[in-house]
């Protein structure tokens, strides 16, 4: 077999989550909320079964489901996004994300996006034979630097990811940044994917700025969200894309092929859901409560908390007195004191290691109590 991935084995959320259930840990690894999704939610799509709504939806999602994403993105955001040309229901972000690089990515293009990064982007860049190029965000603020960005740039350069709030550093972007990226994308004309999957969870006060929004960006830029943070359901694996009709019309030539329409009951549940504005609304202050519970639990610990700006993740870092590389300590703490973490080492393709670990938060007071209880011993 000629494999397009020699090297390449698990991800480092399916490896964490494995050893922390091989050794009971508490798993403060893979990033999932430790709470059910609501009731609601079930009554819904259990409904949407019942009603016979269990044949293949449209190919772009359900008009209804449309209709209330249009509605919620111009309720966020005050802009506007066509149902019929400009939005597409996917079975997740990772979809979203993968269709959308198989759409815009042909052989030999460069594809900038920042590091730490989540997982999937390189993968899928270089499945579709782009060259993937990670530019770094300055440790410890994880600043955009776009000195670096400029200097990333070739005649091949074709797209550049976002990820705002980022996993796993919980950065946002801010209109500054925006701007300098929108002055990028004009002078070399670029495509933007920006993954914003956790749009909703912004914290000290912060608004989420959605690329989409700015007036430059905005015929450029193809936008990915994801149900699964916002109503605690990672499971269900649904999402949608926005963009110009130019780029959504290419986007579903690949996604009819891929997966050609999503869970159909979901997608019922989901637009009628939409219009409870409360869960996404609530959603920062739960989760910047659950931060501050967590900060506060670990405070007088030898584990110094990076600054989260958004998403349900917090990185510490790694006591000095403690020897080894980050990827040796999340196991040695996995193993020994029964806590998972991810080392974000594993989030730069190039391993670079700032003796830093990433926990997740989404957890119950209890969870995390013992968490940090763990955290103090160490
Ligand atoms: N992007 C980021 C930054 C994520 O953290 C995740 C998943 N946690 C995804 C995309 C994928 O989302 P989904 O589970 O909807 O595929
Ligand atoms: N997004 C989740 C995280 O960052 C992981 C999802 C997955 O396991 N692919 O932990």
């Amino acid at each position: 077999m000629n494999s397009k991935f020699p090297e390449m084995g698990l991800t480092i959320f399916s490896a964490m989550s494995a050893l922390a259930s091989e050794h009971g840990a508490i798993n403060l690894a893979q990033g999932f909320p430790e709470f059910d999704c609501s009731n609601q939610i079930k009554k819904l799509v259990n409904e949407a079964m019942n009603s016979g709504a269990n044949q293949y939806a449209p190919m772009p999602g359900l008009k209804a489901l449309r209709n209330a994403i249009a509605d919620k993105v111009k309720f966020c955001y005050d802009v506007d996004y066509c149902p019929e040309t400009e939005i597409t229901v996917t079975a997740g972000a990772t979809q979203g994300i993968f269709t959308s690089i198989a759409a815009l990515v042909n052989t030999g293009d460069e594809v900038i996006y920042f590091e730490p990064a989540y997982d999937c982007y390189s993968p899928a860049i270089r499945l579709f034979g782009g060259i993937p190029v990670p530019v770094s965000m300055d440790f410890p603020d994880y600043t955009y630097n776009w000195e670096a960005v400029r200097n990333s740039i070739t005649l091949k350069t074709r797209l550049i990811i976002i990820n705002s709030p980022n996993n796993p550093c919980g950065k946002t972007i801010s209109q500054s940044d925006i701007n300098q990226l929108a002055q990028i994308v004009k002078e070399f004309s670029l495509f933007v994917i920006s993954d914003e999957v956790y749009e909703h969870i912004v914290f000290d006060g912060l608004k989420h700025l959605s690329i989409g929004t700015h007036p430059e960006l905005k015929s450029k830029t193809i936008t990915v969200s994801s149900f699964g943070k916002t109503y605690h359901n990672t499971g269900w694996k649904l999402g949608y894309v926005l963009g110009p009709a130019d780029i959504i019309t290419e986007f579903r030539k690949v996604h009819q092929y891929l997966v050609f329409s999503v869970h159909h009951p979901s997608q019922k549940a989901f637009a009628e859901l939409l219009s409870y504005r409360d869960f996404y609304v609530s959603l920062s202050p739960f989760y910047e409560q659950k931060r501050n519970f967590f900060l506060s639990a670990i405070a007088g610990s030898s584990w110094k908390a990076l600054k989260t700006e958004g998403t349900y993740f917090q990185l510490l870092i790694i006591p000095e007195e403690i020897q080894g590389t980050d990827v040796e300590i999340a196991n040695w703490m996995t193993t020994k004191f029964k806590l998972a973490s991810i080392p974000v080492s594993a989030f730069y393709s190039d391993a670079t290691d700032n003796r830093v670990l990433r926990f997740c938060f989404a957890k119950n007071e209890e969870t995390l109590i013992k968490a940090a209880e763990i955290l103090h011993k160490i």
